[in-house]
């Protein structure tokens, strides 16, 4: 006990150090001017190249020739040459989970960036979960049945060996899969007798007894709600340093699409880093509906480093657990039929009836709140679009600006239609670079016309690219190519 004791003295002053290096270790004045020259500074606007900038209080003063931006800005301003290097606005990530990421930072890693085989997968769990871990619950994140060739899901059995007696969860590269041992499905109160929640299953054998296999969001959802949350203090302190990621990887601004993750509040965490000039990148936070208090309106102040903009909702799933409402089924393959464990002629559920979306989508839309929406099949797309043409119809918002997420197989004519509604779209591209030798196999010649960005630009969209992290690394280069 006294050593016990003694540990969670030992690392609550690792965090408070943590926590202080963390606030002091930059800079608290920056230089009030500064004039950048000597690389190619790009504007994105008329010349789209310069030879200086200067900056004064944090606004940009003046872009130009480097005799002309010196002349303007005098001998005060501190130069700092560029070397060579190009200097650039921004980046902007649209859609990503830096709560989900900062915890997950601390799981057990098994994905198929670092690993080849099924054996090696065991093989890290087996090594970390023989050594002592003090966490109550024991979070594996990374397993990739598209990535990794021929990847049988583990078994209870093999779960409940690896981790008897503590809970056991090991996420999907995609999170819209988990699989738990015995003893984490016993403290979420998942047994055989549990319904599954809408969109989702507690994967269960012939005999109606549960496989540890959770699939879909609200499923997984519903097994982590028992996780326990991490102190506060040191959840804030994972998620400043996944932030300080966003920002080492180019990105000045991140849209936060469904604060995931387990922690006691997400939204008032993010909140809190709003006021801090620290806080490497801004958040645009879109809360899940039960975050949300809809007598709170959304921001309207752009200024801060948080912003509450909008809602998340998921029409349907993950096309890799078979969750996405495509418009015709699956294909049937060794990979649909072995790996995803899918039935021929599977085709994804939706997640909510015609009615209940109008309901939903009505409430938050009519509340002010941008709404975005998981939709990866043309079913999923189709509801949605349905829902806010009758949405619209008895509220007209004229620059409503509510998103469709990922879009996979977005038709042509769902791409217009989603112009004609005011909708904006981002795509997933993500999905090609990593998994796209595979997409043939989960839907076959449709793999085609797979994420269609350039359609989308032809229609008149200003579509944006996201990376979904943790589902792919921080990478914004990766993703634009
Ligand atoms: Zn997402």
């Amino acid at each position: 006990m006294k050593v016990l004791r003694r540990m969670g003295l030992a690392l609550l002053v690792l965090v408070g150090a943590a926590a202080l290096f963390v606030r002091y270790a930059t800079p608290d004045t920056a230089p009030s001017e500064v004039v950048f020259l000597g690389g190619d500074i790009v504007t994105m606007g008329d010349p789209s190249v310069v030879e200086a900038m200067w900056i004064k209080d944090g606004r940009i003063e003046q872009l130009g020739s480097e005799s002309a931006v010196r002349e303007a800005a005098g001998s005060d301003a501190e130069i700092v040459s560029l070397d060579g290097a190009t200097l650039m606005p921004g980046f902007i990530e649209p859609h990503t989970h830096p709560l989900a990421t900062a915890l997950l930072g601390s799981a057990i890693d098994v994905g198929g960036f670092t690993h080849d085989s099924r054996a090696q997968m065991m093989e890290t769990l087996h090594e970390a979960l023989g050594g002592f871990l003090p966490q109550p619950w024991i979070i594996a994140f990374g397993w990739d049945p598209i990535m990794i060739r021929n990847l049988a899901p583990p078994t209870l059995e093999e779960l409940d060996e690896l981790s008897p007696d503590k809970p056991l969860v090991i996420l999907t590269q995609a999170m819209h899969e988990a699989f738990a041992n015995s003893a984490a499905l016993r403290e979420a109160g998942i047994t055989r007798d549990t319904p599954d929640p809408p969109g989702a299953a507690f994967g269960r054998d012939e005999h109606g007894e549960l496989t540890g296999s959770v699939l879909e969001v609200n499923a997984v959802n519903y097994l982590l709600r028992a996780l326990p949350a991490l102190p506060p203090a040191l959840t804030e302190l994972m998620l400043r340093w996944t932030l300080a990621d966003y920002a080492r990887g180019g990105f000045t601004t991140i849209g936060v699409l469904g604060p995931v993750g387990r922690a006691e509040d997400p939204i008032g965490l993010l909140r809190g880093l709003g006021d801090d000039p620290h806080a490497p990148v801004r958040s645009v936070v879109y809360g899940l509906p039960s975050q949300l208090d809809l007598d709170e309106k959304p921001d309207t102040n752009h200024d801060t480093r948080f912003e509450l903009r909008g809602v998340k909702f998921w029409m349907d799933g993950s096309p890799y657990t078979g969750g996405a409402a495509f418009a015709e089924p699956y294909a049937d393959t060794e990979l649909t039929r072995e790996e995803l464990h899918l039935k021929p002629g599977h085709m994804g559920p939706l997640n909510y009836e015609l009615g209940a979306f109008i309901e939903e989508l009505g409430r938050f839309h009519r509340a002010g709140y941008h709404v975005a929406v998981h939709t990866q099949g043309e079913r999923a797309i189709e509801r949605v679009l349905d829902a806010a043409e009758a949405v619209l119809k008895t509220d007209p918002w004229e620059d409503h600006r509510h998103r469709l997420e990922h879009n996979a197989l977005i038709t042509t004519e769902q791409i217009q239609r989603a112009k004609a509604l005011g909708f904006e779209l981002s795509f997933f591209t993500d999905h090609i670079y990593y998994y796209g030798d595979r997409l043939r196999e989960l839907v076959g010649d449709r793999a085609e016309r797979y994420m269609p960005v350039g359609t989308a630009f032809r229609a008149g969209h200003r579509a944006t690219l996201h990376s979904d992290n943790p589902m792919t690394p921080i990478g914004p280069l990766r993703v634009m190519r």
